[in-house]
């Protein structure tokens, strides 16, 4: 394996169980902050749960983390809460993330169990914690700086000059190359994207991506037409 974590900040953030408060757990992390899923994931890892019904909250703030894209500082204590699994036609924990900021941060602190929601008219701007800083679309193919713990898409790391890091613009060796984030691609793909509004730069990339596979499979047997594909670049 050649992960240089040692090069990355190793960090820990706390918690509990509501119904056994006097055990103080930690999770170790490398980077600067961890994902809710990450953190989720990894304390379901450790006891044995099913990670969907996990609850967690910020003992400080109160304030129940409902975005597995949520990023946590370091040192902050949650309180873990089993949950009920819901039962609802749609199982999908991810349907609601970020869909309506608003009145969930209200409900977090006057009630501290949320309740699935319709479908929003409206879609909700896509969250941040989802989107590349580098080209502003939802991360393809993330990957994390070794150097800051920050994610970018690889394509556009391999965009960059390998010898600094576009996002924290610090020198770095040759052999400091961006990670794959697994975790973070597993977050995005599980994302259920009808509830976004998604950033104009994924919604061209997804056009393109269809009319490559459309092309591909009506135009498989004449690739003569290849030429003529290209000529109409221009977009409108
Ligand atoms: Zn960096
Ligand atoms: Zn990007």
């Amino acid at each position: 394996m050649s992960l240089r974590r040692s090069k990355l900040d190793k960090n820990s953030v706390y918690y509990r169980f509501a119904h056994k408060s006097q055990v103080l757990e930690k999770i170790e992390f490398y980077g600067k902050e961890i994902a809710i899923g990450d953190l989720r994931h990894t304390i379901a890892e450790k006891q044995k749960l099913p990670k969907v019904d996990l609850q967690i909250l910020n003992e400080s703030t109160g304030e129940v983390y409902t975005r597995d894209g949520h990023l946590l500082r370091p040192n902050v204590i949650v309180t873990v809460r089993r949950t009920p699994i819901q039962t609802q036609k749609k199982p999908a924990v991810l349907n609601l993330e970020g869909a309506d900021i608003l009145s969930r941060v209200k409900r977090a602190k006057t009630a501290p169990q949320p309740k699935p929601e319709p479908v929003p008219e409206e879609k909700a701007p896509c969250p941040p914690e989802y989107l590349c800083s580098l080209c502003t679309g939802l991360f393809e193919n993330p990957s994390i700086a070794p150097c800051c713990g920050r994610s970018a898409c690889l394509r556009c790391f391999e965009a960059q000059p390998t010898t600094i890091c576009p996002l924290c613009k610090r020198q770095r060796a040759e052999d400091q190359k961006p990670l794959p984030n697994p975790r973070l691609a597993d977050i995005i793909a599980s994302l259920n994207l009808d509830f976004f509004e998604l950033p104009a730069v994924t919604v061209a990339r997804q056009a393109a991506a269809a009319r490559g596979a459309r092309n591909e499979s009506s135009l498989g047997k004449s690739k003569l037409a290849a030429s003529g594909g290209l000529g109409s670049g221009n977009a409108p």
